[in-house]
């Protein structure tokens, strides 16, 4: 992180402004908004400083600025044109510690700000630290959109509240759950419309429902294939609410950095891996983690249900009667189709599409190698990687063209996606002088064919 973000108070708080033009108009706007005392010196005070004069009560020193001025300030701004004006104001204030900011000069700058979505008591601040200021605009504008215009009276909603729920509802962990679905449901959205005695009486009500939970939750989520914009919606919300995370190791990093930040993170790697937990062990621990009243994110590669073993692990949950949600995710073949422009259906090639793994429980590659050697059908291999050499030996054996055109996608979807394209009776000497990545996903059939055009 180039900056710090923080939220800083500065009522009553003795503020310097040198420049009294356009551009220091905006920020004394910010600065008068904050509640700060602020004094501004410049030669020139235009029309905008002026009208601010009348809402909010400047200091206005109509003269040159001299060194002298600096006094025990906690900011200044300078906006000034004069180059050496800037650059001096900037020393003087870092050799006195004073934070300083010089309007479109980051270098001299020990503070830069934000662009500013402000639903006042709720403040959201966007920075790509200087680096492009069109882009934080566009962010803000999304932020705009997304964020209600009534957010501020939320949070005054729910302060009023605060308390009140506290000494209801002792487990801070059966609060913050109670908050997250009145901040999400539909009371909130009383209050967006206006409709607070509404509001109020509907939360009183859901008070005096609450009962002491015990048993918490699982949440069985598809992760997607890398790109963590292929998450849905419905993974981040519950991502971002529950208490513990257990996650493969396909899951990428970034992804697993959009879980609550307080969320403890428990790794359980994957069968190959020499860290891994052991299936049974997982199903157990899911369990043990959901009795003890914690909501548990169990985050999956792709899809859950895809060679994901989703099933065995919902199965202990059953017995268990705890209950979970299972939530699908883009699975690699199809994160890894779209990525590398090769459709898995086409009216040209392909009628139908199947999903295989060359790996079994035991190690060995068992495929009904005939039902794969059907003319227009795509064949997707998960976890083939390994057995390429004979998948491919075997498909020719079983009748298939030796041409057959076959691709082989490592870390699908991500920035290092790579692409390695042959046909059965090429790729594997292809692939002895390749480094391979892993994950990597097979694809067999002429819709290979498309990927150059489709790329
Ligand atoms: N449940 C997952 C699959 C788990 S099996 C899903 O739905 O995608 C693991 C196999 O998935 C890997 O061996 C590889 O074949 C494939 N895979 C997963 N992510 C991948 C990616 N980003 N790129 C290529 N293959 C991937």
């Amino acid at each position: 992180m180039d900056y710090l973000p923080v939220f800083v108070d500065l009522r009553q708080q003795p503020c310097l402004v040198i420049g009294a033009g356009e551009v220091a108009a905006r920020k004394i706007q910010l600065l008068a908004q904050a509640g700060a005392a602020i004094t501004v010196i410049g030669l020139t005070i235009s029309d905008s400083v002026l009208a601010l004069n009348q809402d909010y009560s400047l200091t206005l020193l109509q003269k040159a600025f001299a060194v002298t001025d600096i006094e025990d300030y906690r900011l200044i701004i300078c906006a000034t044109n004069h180059a050496s004006l800037n650059q001096q104001v900037a020393e003087v204030a870092q050799q006195r510690n004073i934070w300083v900011n010089v309007v479109d000069n980051p270098s001299l700058c020990s503070f830069i700000f934000p662009a500013i979505i402000d639903r006042s008591p709720v403040i959201a601040a966007v920075s790509t630290g200087g680096r492009s200021p069109v882009l934080a605009r566009l962010m803000r504008g999304k932020l705009e959109s997304l964020l209600p215009m009534r957010l501020g009276e939320l949070a005054q909603f729910a302060n009023q509240f605060r308390e009140l729920v506290k000494s209801n509802i002792a487990n801070p962990k059966q609060r913050r759950i109670f908050w997250e679905q009145v901040l999400q449901g539909s009371i909130a959205e009383q209050v967006y419309a206006g409709q607070f005695e509404q509001a109020r009486q509907q939360l009183q009500q859901k008070l005096s429902e609450v009962t002491p939970q015990t048993v918490g939750e699982v949440y069985l989520v598809g992760a997607g294939p890398g790109d963590p914009e292929l998450l849905t919606f419905k993974a981040l919300r519950l991502m971002q609410q529950a208490d513990v995370v257990v996650y493969d190791r396909l899951v990428a990093d970034a992804i697993v950095q959009l879980t609550r930040r307080d969320a403890e993170k428990i790794y359980a790697g994957k069968q190959r891996d020499l860290h891994s937990l052991p299936q049974e062990s997982i199903n157990q621990l899911l369990v043990r983690l959901a009795k003890s009243g914690k909501r548990v994110l169990r985050l999956k590669g792709g899809d859950p249900f895809v060679f994901g073993r989703g099933g065995e692990e919902i199965e202990n949950l059953i017995a268990e009667k705890i209950p979970f949600q299972v939530v699908p995710g883009i699975t690699a073949a199809l994160g890894c189709a779209a990525y590398a422009g090769i459709p898995l259906t086409h009216r040209d090639h392909a009628q139908s599409c199947i999903f295989v793994t060359g790996h079994r429980k035991d190690g060995s590659i068992q495929l009904n190698w005939s039902q794969l050697v059907v003319p227009q059908q795509t064949v997707v291999i998960y976890m083939g990687l390994l057995g390429v050499a004979t998948i491919c030996h075997q498909l020719i054996a079983h009748g298939a063209s030796a041409d057959l055109p076959i691709a082989l996608i490592q870390q699908g979807t991500t920035a290092q996606q790579q692409i390695l394209l042959g046909t059965l009776s090429t790729l594997p000497s292809q692939l002895m002088d390749a480094p391979i990545k892993s994950p990597s996903l097979i694809i067999i059939g002429t819709v290979v064919n498309l990927h150059p055009q489709l790329r």
